[in-house]
């Protein structure tokens, strides 16, 4: 039987989001969250983008030291020789990727004007997965960008190709949300089984189904005898209506009815890390959790009418499919009534060990408090807000990571 794997891609599909962005500290903090909670990938960012360089370099760095174990970290690419050579060029160190093109009608005749047939898509993408190959990469995913709305023989050669070419996985993007969980568990399982091949669900949710969408998927994948990859993101940020929701994922696969006796994790999910996760990503965002969102909403286990009250009260069970403490949920927080001393990018060094000294961290002397202090500074000239307790113990533990993650240099020719 196949297992069950998640690919997050916060990192990427979240941070692309209209509006919205991430620090490449908090980006770093969400793979440490992510590997917390036993995600098998996460999509950690663009190896072709200058900027992102030295975060997904420092970020490899941390994989290396045994820091971001086991988790994978794939980078996010075109699937073109071009991509293939200047991620290797920037990053080096990269393992993982993921090779994205499109391969519907609509968008070879939509994006490229006539320009490219479905043969110079085949031509193109099995090029690039040449390229990674001969680069060394240990995994290489091809994702079939609006593969909803491909013509399924198309999609079949597509994969077949790319598997002959040494691909681990076809990434099967429900790039607008088009699918329903019965069109998209039928196409999957005849993918999985036609082809042979493990399959990734990246599922939007333009029409609201991108967690059902996801999970039929996946059992799709599963029924046709292969591993299925979950993409998921953070409270389901991402492109537009946003992407699958991570917690929602990982609840209904263990607790919907019948589900988790035949559609298994390969990995142990820590659930308990949800609401960790989520409150870091809301806050990280400057996205509010929804009142109503499954598991970490503020109403999630809120209960005011009599019957409802009353029924909970005698036993849980009668209103409440899972217990809030699963999620992470019930410890106290502080929440600071009186006088309180933040981190800033003005801060001062007594401030600063105020700070420290309350989450139980001295420094040898001084100089060394003031080098951290300086780190801290930058953090916040980049996050504008204060830095969470997490942040700061991430800072003090790898001030040359965090280094690393701080420093942007922009230069003045593209090379
Ligand atoms: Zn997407």
């Amino acid at each position: 039987m196949g297992k069950i794997y998640l690919l997050d891609v916060t990192n990427r599909d979240g941070v692309q989001t209209a509006r919205l962005g991430l620090s490449k500290l908090a980006k770093t903090m969400i793979n440490m969250h992510l590997n917390d909670m036993g995600v098998y990938q996460s999509e950690f960012g663009f190896p072709t983008t200058r900027h992102e360089s030295r975060y997904l370099r420092a970020n490899l760095r941390l994989q290396e030291m045994g820091v971001l174990q086991p988790i994978h970290l794939g980078g996010w690419i075109r699937a073109t020789v071009e991509d293939v050579e200047r991620a290797f060029q920037l990053v080096p160190e990269i393992k993982d990727l993921n090779l994205s093109i499109s391969t519907s009608d609509q968008m070879i005749n939509g994006k490229f004007r006539g320009a490219r047939s479905q043969e110079d898509i085949l031509a193109m993408a099995m090029e690039a997965i040449d390229a990674a190959r001969a680069h060394g990469a240990q995994s290489v995913a091809i994702n079939a960008e609006d593969a909803s709305r491909t013509d399924t023989e198309f999609l079949l050669r597509f994969a077949s190709l790319a598997k002959e070419h040494g691909v681990d996985r076809l990434r099967y993007c429900d790039t607008l949300g088009y699918d329903n969980p019965f069109s998209i568990y039928d196409t999957c399982k005849l993918l999985a089984e036609k082809v042979g091949m493990a399959i990734e669900l990246h599922c939007h949710g333009d029409l609201g189904m991108a967690v059902a969408n996801s999970v039929a998927g996946a059992m799709g994948v599963i029924d046709g005898g292969q591993d299925a990859y979950i993409n998921t993101t953070i409270n389901g940020i991402g492109e537009r209506a946003g992407n699958a929701d991570l917690v929602a994922v990982v609840l209904a696969l263990k607790k919907s009815k019948g589900l988790a006796r035949e559609y298994r994790f390969g990995r142990p999910i820590r659930l308990s890390k949800a609401w960790k996760i989520c409150k870091y990503a809301s806050y990280a965002f400057d996205v509010p959790i929804a009142i109503n969102q499954p598991g970490v909403g503020a109403n999630a286990f809120a209960h005011a009418s009599g019957i409802h009250a009353d029924g909970v009260l005698k036993d849980p069970q009668n209103y409440e499919l899972y217990d809030f403490k699963e999620l992470g949920r019930g410890e106290p927080e502080m929440v600071e009534t009186g006088r309180e001393i933040s981190s800033g990018e003005y801060s001062g060094i007594s401030g600063f060990r105020h700070i420290m000294g309350k989450m139980e961290i001295d420094f040898e002397n001084r100089g060394n408090a003031a080098d951290i202090l300086e780190l801290v500074r930058y953090a916040n000239v980049v996050a504008q807000k204060p830095l969470v307790a997490d942040e700061l113990r991430f800072i003090v533990e790898y001030p040359d990571i965090t280094r690393e993650l701080l420093t942007l240099t922009p230069l003045s020719q593209s090379a």
